[in-house]
């Protein structure tokens, strides 16, 4: 199971997509390390990602918890300007998930002057210290962001890349400039993308685009359910304790799913989901989205038609994955990225 811990819900930045720290929790953790020791105690497989906010905004944290959690793999979802904190830990993380959107010039737009520069610090720290785990580029994409160019930007510098679509709780668009957008620039760039990978991968070339990798992974291997796990296999657990379904969302009642002391109450996807006939790839994309209905019902079809168009695509070159199929298999447990952009 995955437990992902917040350290604090604040942020050095304040992204456009995203609007900086949480609020409804306090900074630091005011729960007891022995109380998720406790909640870890009979789990053979735990895996522990920090998150935030910001995590190495709390370090000690961080490096404590990993030191005296029984967890098989530890990640962390980080913007990157603290990673030197880490020091020695770093080796003790299977994946390091860092957020950066495509260029030096999107990048910058979305996040903050200087922002690209020391992401690519970050990597070229953990690159001198040979951090030998998962170096994920992990991208918002919204309103000025060409899919292709900034994934191909992305994966000239990190061995994967995954990204999620700014829709549904947005404040940098509306469903008519999202879906504008869609027809004109993401679902092009998507078909574009998916036959650059295939072609690579006929010489062998197996690129680490994460969404590619986790939907054409279930194709061959099978699965179900959320790739997200949230409310189910993965739950969050807030500063004050409260343990959450879904880590963006800890406003919400109906994710809070219990608390450290007493345990939680899992929830899962329900309809129209499990009767989609694309349910068995898509997993019903995202808890978030399916229980708030943030752009109505037609902001709901129009993310299903995204993520059909994704699913289809990948699907007319399954004869070339059936060559791959062991290199195909992704993730090996659940690093966080939650595969259906
Ligand atoms: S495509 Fe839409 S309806 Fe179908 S499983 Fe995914 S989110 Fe649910
Ligand atoms: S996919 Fe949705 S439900 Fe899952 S972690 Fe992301 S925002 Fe939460």
């Amino acid at each position: 199971m995955l437990y992902i811990i917040m350290t604090t819900p604040l942020c050095n930045l304040c992204c456009k997509y995203c609007g900086g720290s949480l609020h409804g929790m306090p900074a630091d953790i005011t729960y007891s390390i022995s109380d998720l020791q406790e909640l870890l105690k009979r789990d053979n497989n735990a895996v522990v990602a920090f998150y935030g906010g910001e995590p190495l905004l709390k370090p000690m944290n961080v490096k404590e918890y990993v030191e005296n959690l029984n967890a098989k793999h530890f990640v962390i979802n980080t913007n990157g300007y603290f990673i030197e904190t880490l020091d020695d830990t770093i080796h003790r993380f299977d994946s390091i998930l860092l957020s950066i959107d495509g260029g030096k010039q999107i990048t910058d737009y979305y996040r903050e002057k200087g922002c690209y520069d020391r992401v690519i610090s970050a990597v070229d720290y953990l690159n001198d210290r040979d951090f030998n785990g998962e170096i994920i580029a992990r991208m918002s994409v919204s309103v000025k962001s060409d899919i292709y160019e900034d994934v191909m930007h992305l994966l000239k510098i990190f061995p994967f890349v995954h990204w999620q679509l700014d829709m549904i709780w947005s404040a940098m668009w509306d469903l008519p400039e999202f879906k504008e957008w869609v027809k004109s620039s993401y679902l092009p760039g998507i078909q574009s993308l998916v036959k650059y990978w295939v072609e690579e991968m006929k010489d062998g070339n197996i690129l680490g685009i994460v969404p590619f990798l986790g939907i054409v992974s279930r194709m061959l291997h099978g699965g179900s359910g959320l790739f997200c796990q949230s409310g189910t296999k993965s739950v969050t657990v807030t500063t004050d304790g409260k343990i959450l379904a879904c880590p963006i969302a800890p406003d919400y009642t109906w994710n809070i799913l219990g608390d450290i002391e007493t345990g939680f109450k899992p929830i899962d996807i329900g309809q129209p989901c499990i009767q989609c006939d694309d349910y068995y790839l898509c997993g019903g994309r995202c808890l978030f989205a399916h229980k708030e209905r943030l752009w109505g019902q037609e902001g709901f079809d129009e993310m299903c038609h995204v993520t059909r168009f994704l699913i289809h695509e990948l699907m007319k070159y399954k004869p070339i994955y059936e060559k791959y199929v062991e290199k195909l298999r992704y993730p090996l447990f659940n690093n966080t990225t939650e595969i259906i952009p």
